[in-house]
């Protein structure tokens, strides 16, 4: 809120300072007009001082935006490691000062190991993002069937989530799709498009995954839910790093990492990533292209 007030006093300022500056070149012209090397000088002057303080307002803009962005994902850091934290500190608690019967003790187990596997991943993430504009640090590119990869991925990603056979469809063509790259980064991106999917279906999940072969010898994949969907402004900017999108439902929780890694993934394999959607509540496509071996 502060930020916001601080950002509307810079943008009048700027935009009064313009205008003045705008006001004396006007006036400095009519009051100058026989002296035309002056005048062009003057003209040139004035036309250096606007430029500068409009690029000073919008850096200033661009900069509060930044701080904003990081601030809002130091929140949504420390709430992804807390929530399982607190989650497994309860349930330890509770297994140390009662005696349960077996099934309801299995039962704590597996809700502990989901919580340690979602602080795996939140660490996951936010170690790969660190890493995003380090290139090819120590990838081992390799001839990889595609169709298989994605089979393995999902096969992952529905165990994790304990999800039937119906909730993820999966189409590939009769032809193997091979390209060239590192199975465990590509197998991470797809693995957060599908955990993201999963995540923002809300309800019961409805995945289809299709695979296909299209022109200028490229394979594209396409991971489409029926979940809450995507406003079009957002579109383009729900791949930027720490970019989360203001559901009005409030929506699920996150780091806003996931997408920023799935890019910078797909880029160093020399491939593409984009996403379509009707709007909120309409369900998301997202597609990748990757160069075929
Ligand atoms: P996180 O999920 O941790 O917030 P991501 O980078 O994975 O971060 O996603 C960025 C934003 O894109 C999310 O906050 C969400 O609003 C939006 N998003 C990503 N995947 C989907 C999806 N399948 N359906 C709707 N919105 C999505």
């Amino acid at each position: 809120m502060r930020r916001r007030r601080s950002a509307i006093f810079f943008l009048v300022l700027g935009i009064c300072l313009i205008s003045l500056a705008v006001a004396l070149n006007v006036g400095w012209i009519l009051l100058n007009l026989r002296e035309v090397a002056l005048l062009v000088l003057g003209i040139v002057f004035f036309a250096l001082i606007i430029t500068g303080l409009t690029l000073n307002t919008v850096f200033l803009l661009r900069e509060i935006r930044r701080n904003e962005q990081h601030d809002a994902f130091i929140n949504a850091v420390t709430h992804e490691l807390k929530t399982p934290i607190a989650s497994i500190k309860l349930y330890l608690e509770t297994l140390k000062t009662r005696e349960l019967p077996d099934e309801k003790r299995r039962e704590f187990y597996d809700v502990m190991l989901a919580d340690t596997d979602r602080l795996l991943g939140t660490v996951e993430q936010v170690l790969q993002a660190g890493g995003i504009n380090e290139r090819n640090r120590g990838s081992q590119f390799s001839e990889i069937d595609l169709g298989k990869l994605l089979n393995e991925t999902i096969r992952l990603v529905k165990t994790r989530y304990n999800l039937d056979d119906a909730a993820v469809r999966y189409s590939v063509p009769a032809e193997d799709i091979t390209i060239v790259g590192d199975q465990d980064e590509l197998q991470s991106a797809f693995t957060n498009l599908l955990d993201n999917a999963v995540k923002y279906s809300l309800e019961k999940p409805k995945i289809a995954v299709r695979l296909k072969s299209s022109a200028m010898n490229k394979a594209d994949v396409y991971i489409k839910d029926s979940g809450i969907g995507i406003p079009p402004s957002d579109l383009k900017r729900v791949f930027k790093r720490f970019y989360r999108v203001t559901h009005s439902s409030g929506g699920p929780k996150g780091t806003g990492l996931g997408l920023a890694i799935v890019r910078s993934i797909i880029v160093r394999h020399g491939g593409r990533v984009g996403v379509e959607s009707k709007g909120e509540g309409k369900g998301s496509t997202f597609w990748v292209q990757l160069p075929r071996a």
